[in-house]
């Protein structure tokens, strides 16, 4: 497996499943270290990003999606915005309690409380698709794979696997894979059964990329052994926060004006980059109103 972050797109010969699979360790980086990561938080922050590209990556033909994740006690939120092209962007909020966790796991009782609200929208910032969901139980990909099956009626496989390892400025992501496998509408339940059968076998995707030997296609041959795998694209997966005062004028001059007075207060106005933190003066004669 090469080092670069990307994103493989899959689809079976007879086009009963599709599937998805994303390595991205160096992008997660990035991106941590770009928003000062809460160092506790590296897991769960590398798993929602993976979950959040796969589920966007279900969904191309969207300009791209926001992924707001919030728990009770120790995030509130996570949030991942994700393009179609393979370009994100997070922000993750630490609330005052992580300081004093002792286990990671208990971050993962703590999604026990967690809520997923999913926006889609297109070029010109509509919303296409909106919903939230409650968890059901600790995990974030079983999270998303909820999210899946409750708003579209979809059976998909959601699996997630991420590495750490200790560096020079603390901790960061080692391996970080994700696979999405979806069965398309009238596929027989045999077929799902031999591929939900086969899939709990490969438990972890570090481990099974581990020697070295085995690439994509192994994967999804050993998953579904006798159907023809296709990949019919790749994208690379950059991060990239993308904000700019322009950005931000444009979106102040698209709400209503009532709106754009109480912000602007008739005057020039900063505004801070809710994921980088990067900050801008809006100049209100540059506004539409
Ligand atoms: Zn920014």
């Amino acid at each position: 497996m090469n080092s670069q972050s990307t994103m493989r797109f899959f689809h079976t010969k007879g086009a009963d499943f599709r599937a998805i699979f994303i390595s991205m360790a160096p992008s997660i980086n990035e991106a941590a270290q770009k928003i000062s990561l809460h160092p506790y938080l590296t897991f769960h922050f590398g798993e929602n990003v993976v979950s959040a590209m796969l589920v966007a990556g279900l969904h191309r033909q969207a300009f791209g999606e926001v992924f707001h994740l919030n728990t009770k006690k120790y995030f509130d939120p996570m949030i991942v915005e994700s393009r179609s092209i393979g370009i994100w962007r997070a922000s993750a909020k630490a609330l005052p309690a992580l300081a004093e966790i002792q286990e990671m796991s208990d971050i993962h009782e703590d999604l026990a409380t967690a809520f997923l609200h999913v926006t889609r929208f297109d070029k010109s910032g509509k919303i296409l698709a909106k919903g939230s969901i409650q968890s059901q139980g600790t995990s974030i990909p079983d999270l998303y794979a909820w999210y899946l099956l409750q708003s579209e009626q979809v059976h998909t496989h959601l699996q997630v696997s991420l590495r750490l390892k200790d560096s020079a400025g603390g901790i960061e992501v080692d391996k970080a894979y994700g696979l999405l496998i979806e069965a398309l509408p009238g596929v027989g339940e045999n077929k799902k059964f031999i591929l939900s059968d086969n899939l709990s076998r490969i438990k972890n995707l570090c481990e099974y990329f581990e020697s070295g030997e085995k690439d994509n296609l192994d994967l999804l041959d050993d998953i579904f052994p006798g159907e023809q795998w296709i990949q019919s694209d790749e994208v690379k997966v950059r991060y990239e926060c993308g904000c700019s005062a322009e950005y931000y004028t444009s979106k102040i001059s698209a709400l209503p004006a009532e709106q754009i007075e109480e912000l602007m207060n008739g005057a020039d106005q900063t505004v801070e980059c809710g994921f980088c933190d990067q900050k801008y003066i809006i100049r209100y004669e540059d506004l539409k109103h």
